[in-house]
């Protein structure tokens, strides 16, 4: 018998680590977590693998998508199209696994009102400062809008009271351990666990 995977949205200003701290998340042996893999018509960054960071394609398709309502939700962000498949959330719970979501706070807004019991974790940088080194340090074919994601980091900061967690991205190994800890302290949750002890204890 298994339980019912969880989603965690997870949103964070652009630069703030969010990508390297799933990263790190999904190689550790957390007995089933897995990601949803995005549909983006932005260009792969280095080291980025269409079908393992994002599915990689262009407007027309993504548009085509849209209108075949293939996505649970969708947004521009940075002129770009992002979206979340519903062949994603499905397949990624379906195997009973926790599910981690990387999505704008529009994207949140959604996945939270069509998905109730998901969890969001707002991840911050330790500061602004900090925030606009990491974003020039990522070698990137969008160093044009560093100004411009530094902007939209000041606007999002101020929603992140909205999520269920706030994370600090400023040890990387201790951000981790945080989001470990949502994870791992979740699966004990009596709303998630207790449809399987009812069944097994017959109460
Ligand atoms: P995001 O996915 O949130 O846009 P990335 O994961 O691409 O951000 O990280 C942006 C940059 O910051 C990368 O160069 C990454 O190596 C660096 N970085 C991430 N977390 C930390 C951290 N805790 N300390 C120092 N540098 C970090
Ligand atoms: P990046 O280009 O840095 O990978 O992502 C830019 C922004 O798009 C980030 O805030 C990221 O969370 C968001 N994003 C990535 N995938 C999705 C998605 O499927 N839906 C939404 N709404 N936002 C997404």
């Amino acid at each position: 018998m298994k339980e019912k995977g969880q989603i965690f949205i997870i949103t964070a200003p652009s630069g703030t680590g969010k990508t390297t701290i799933i990263k790190n998340i999904l190689k550790k042996d957390m007995g089933g977590v897995g990601y949803s893999v995005s549909h983006t018509t932005r260009k792969p960054r280095e080291g980025e693998v269409n079908g393992l960071h994002y599915y990689f394609i262009d407007r027309e398709d993504f548009e085509k998508m849209i209108e075949a309502h293939e996505f649970v939700e969708w947004a521009v962000v940075y002129d770009q199209l992002y979206g979340t498949s519903v062949s994603s959330i499905s397949r990624g719970l379906s195997s009973g696994k926790d599910l981690l979501m990387d999505v704008d706070i529009q994207g949140s807004q959604e996945i939270k009102r069509q998905f109730p019991e998901s969890l969001s974790i707002f991840i911050l940088p330790p500061s602004l400062d900090i925030l606009k080194k990491r974003l020039q340090k990522r070698s990137t074919n969008d160093k044009m809008n560093t100004g411009l994601r530094l902007k939209k980091a000041v606007e999002e900061i101020q929603r992140c009271h909205d999520y269920d967690f706030i994370i600090v991205n400023d040890d990387l190994q201790q951000a981790v351990k945080e989001i470990e800890a949502i994870i791992v302290a979740q699966r004990a949750n009596k709303n998630r666990r207790f449809p399987l002890i009812q069944k097994i204890f017959h109460i």
